[in-house]
């Protein structure tokens, strides 16, 4: 309100009588003559200024004046207005934001003062807001005679407070919440769901190759591609009371209440990644990105906000690291994870500069006449301490770490060197990873490479995988064709595990494509559906005029398929897996090297071999015991002795996770046992359980309440103070007895 129009205002409530007061106090004399038409010129005048009206009751709350404006407002003639109850002015429900409208009743029926009452008029359609203000009016005796009031319309101003506070709590680009509200909600969230004993998951999300976009397709694109990705996990996430959030640049969080099976969260982390990865469509550019994911759920892995989050945290760090596109839940095994992942990306630095890098060379054989047609290089680092690092976990390292650049022509330059010196004419295959093939002076450093070292281009291949067709860019296409007038072969790696499309195919200028070895494992099983898609690729490739080769055989039966199925090429351990320099000089000292295939006849599905601690609770005895094998329904172990069949454990992994089993087989010291309920994926190759003990139940028997603490713990559970023990139904084989220190 502007002060001309609060300065006429204090004035008219002066001539009103109004005052500040609650008091009763006595009706002001009534003005006469040109005194009352001053007065009611100057109530006329602000009643039509919109600034704001009148209202009066008589004693027993009926209206019995009111401003024009107000009927005007509520669509009724004053006439009717008059003489109905005040509240019938206003539509008396609770506002969410003040809870004030359901005092109005109360305050009239106590006949007390009230101001700036926040009301919403009593309207069919639309919504309109005002601020009341109202005394209570006594004669000369003192008796009550009704109120005078005024009241003034605050729509535009709830409106603008309510925008104000969605600015502070949601993002504007997306309309997700912001990082503000997620942290309130989390905070007021666990506090809530602490006493109540619930738990509440959270889920980080770090957007794949994000910044490639934002690099290449401009800044608008960027934001067109967080508001699709946004409505994407909108999509998938809309469970009750679950909340999504930006927290910044491509980072996202989702709260998961009440939920702490990790068979579930994985399976809703497997779909956000899944619907995030589909291809998206920007300013008429396709482009792709992925998602990783860390989930850490309360109060297991964390009981404050702070506690969960730095959990999630770091579980999006290890998915990472771990090549993208995964999903990790949190473990406390990821803190030493993360500091050996730093460990490896200080020491990449130096190992570039020392030459603790080599390269290794797998055969790729010609399927019909066994005859190694190329030399795919690999990059090999034995550590000095840590010992040999695979590149599965050193090159994403690298990626992240910004190093790849340097790596990456590290392995270009050697490739080129070496392949030069050997005789006929191998060809050889160098990876490069998409932030190499997106650095516009890419096509320069391969031909120096070739240059240097006098290859021929026509002997170079390049694999690049489906994550170079970020955005159908001009830069992607200009690199495709500096490549090709170079005369170096393009490979189209790992296809299969990407985004798969063969609209690739038809538009890049490839040579190859390899059909990775996720696509290969199970071809031979009843049922699988891989044959005929690769039986199309093989077709496509055909008539494209490139080549095909199968990554990852193993076996014979695995072999007979592909060359059924008129695979050109084989990389596998059935031929050869990566060898040194030195060997490939000596298998190629003629100039020639063909290898007969050698492997077992079927495919085997490796059994996850695991060496590992692990207590078997029976009764109320925890023995120690080896894990020798591990699947989701069931494990080997070795340690007790003379076990029956049938007898019931509880096997303590570690951290909380117990799994109740049944003796299924028993021979001398080992036994194999079936688990009740079936493990489930980690996210990161391995199996955990579904549930963990709850931090409340240990809470409960004596512990303080805090995340899970790590190590093996349940025993403490079930010892209470004062409970005899039994003897132990079994004896511990000799080896795995705890050592017992002599006195
Ligand atoms: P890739 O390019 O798909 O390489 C093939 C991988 O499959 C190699 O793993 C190879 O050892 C493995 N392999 C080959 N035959 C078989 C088989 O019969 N069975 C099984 N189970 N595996 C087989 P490796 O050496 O661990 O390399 C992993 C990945 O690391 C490579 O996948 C490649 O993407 C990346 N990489 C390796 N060296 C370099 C490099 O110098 N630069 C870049 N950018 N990436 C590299
Ligand atoms: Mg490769
Ligand atoms: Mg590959």
């Amino acid at each position: 309100m502007s002060n001309a129009g609060s300065n006429s205002f204090s004035r008219l409530r002066g001539l009103l009588g109004g005052g500040k007061s609650g008091a009763v106090q006595k009706a002001a004399p009534l003005p006469t003559g040109d005194e009352l038409k001053q007065a009611v010129l100057l109530l006329r005048d602000y009643e039509s200024s919109g600034l704001g009206w009148f209202w009066a009751s008589d004693n027993e709350g009926r209206i019995s004046y009111v401003s024009d404006c107000v009927a005007e407002c509520l669509g009724r003639p004053r006439a009717e207005i008059i003489g109905n109850p005040v509240q019938s002015l206003f539509i008396l429900e609770r506002d969410e934001d003040d809870g004030h409208e359901r005092t109005l009743p109360l305050i009239l029926s106590a006949r007390k003062t009230f101001s700036d009452l926040n009301v919403r008029a009593a309207l069919d359609g639309g919504e309109i807001w005002w601020s009341i203000s109202g005394r209570p009016q006594f004669d000369g005796d003192g008796s009550f005679v009704g109120y005078r009031g005024n009241g003034t319309d605050i729509t535009a101003q709830r409106q603008n407070n309510k925008d104000a506070s969605r600015l502070a709590q949601y993002d504007s680009l997306t309309g997700l919440a912001n990082r503000h509200r997620m942290g309130k909600r989390l905070d007021s969230t666990l506090i809530a769901y602490q006493s109540a004993k619930r738990c509440c998951a959270i889920m980080m999300i770090d957007l794949d190759r994000f910044k490639q976009v934002n690099d290449t397709l401009g800044h608008p694109a960027g934001d067109e591609l967080l508001k699709q990705v946004a409505s994407r996990l909108q999509r998938v996430v809309t469970d009750k009371g679950c909340e999504i959030g930006r927290l910044g640049g491509d980072e996202f969080q989702i709260m998961i209440p009440d939920i702490d099976d990790r068979g579930r969260l994985g399976e809703i982390a497997k779909t956000i990644i899944t619907m995030v990865s589909q291809p998206y469509q920007i300013e008429g550019s396709r482009c792709v990105i992925g998602a990783s994911i860390g989930i850490a759920i309360a109060p297991y892995d964390g009981i404050n906000s702070e506690e969960l989050v730095r959990s999630a945290d770091l579980a999006l760090y290890a998915s990472k690291g771990g090549g993208r596109g995964q999903f990790r839940f949190y473990s406390s095994d990821l803190h030493s994870e993360a500091e050996r992942r730093r460990q490896i990306e200080e020491d990449l630095r130096d190992a570039l500069q020392s030459d603790q890098l080599r390269l290794a060379y797998q055969p790729i054989v010609d399927t019909k006449t066994n005859k190694v047609v190329t030399l795919e290089t690999l990059a090999r680092w034995d550590h000095p301490e840590l010992g040999p690092i695979s590149p599965g976990v050193f090159i994403p390292i690298a990626e992240e770490a910004n190093l790849i650049g340097a790596l990456g022509d590290w392995s270009l330059r050697r490739a080129c060197e070496e392949a030069s010196q050997l005789p006929g004419g191998v060809k050889v295959a160098v990876n490069v990873s998409a932030s190499q093939f997106s650095n516009p002076g890419f096509a320069s450093l391969v031909a120096q490479a070739l240059a240097h070292s006098g290859l021929p281009p026509e002997r170079l291949e390049l694999e690049l995988t489906e994550s170079i067709f970020l955005g159908d860019s001009q830069a992607t296409k200009e690199m495709f064709n500096a490549l090709k007038l170079l005369g170096v072969r393009l490979a189209l790696d790992d296809f299969g595990t990407g985004y798969s499309s063969l609209s690739y195919l038809q538009h890049a200028p490839f040579d190859k494509i390899k059909i990775d070895q996720s696509f290969i494992r199970g071809l031979t099983q009843e049922g699988n559906r891989n044959g005929a898609i690769i039986a199309a690729i093989v077709s496509l490739a055909k008539a494209l005029n490139m080549d095909t080769t199968a990554e990852g055989i193993e076996a014979h039966d695995e072999l007979a398929a592909m060359q059924k199925l008129g695979v050109g090429q084989i990389q596998g351990y059935i031929y050869a897996s990566a060898v040194p320099f030195d060997e490939v000089c000596e298998a190629l000292a003629s100039g020639e090297w063909v290898i007969e295939p050698d492997g077992p006849s079927k495919y085997r599905q490796e059994r996850r071999t695991v060496l590992r601690k692990v207590g078997l609770i029976h009764e109320d005895h925890r023995y120690e015991a080896t894990m020798r094998n591990l699947s989701r329904s069931g494990c080997m172990v070795e340690g007790l002795l003379d076990v029956p069949e049938g007898t019931p454990f509880v096997v303590d992994f570690g951290e909380g996770q117990l799994a109740v089993a049944r003796v299924r087989r028993s021979a001398g010291s080992t036994q194999g046992l079936e688990f009740e309920q079936q493990l489930v994926d980690d996210g990161a190759g391995g199996l955990c359980t579904r549930h963990r003990v709850s931090p409340y139940v240990l809470a409960q028997a004596g512990m303080p309440l805090g995340a899970l603490p790590t190590g093996q713990y349940p025993m403490q559970l079930m010892q209470q103070p004062g409970m005899a023990l039994s003897l132990p139904k079994f004896g511990q084989a000799e080896a795995i007895k705890p050592k017992i220190k002599a006195a």
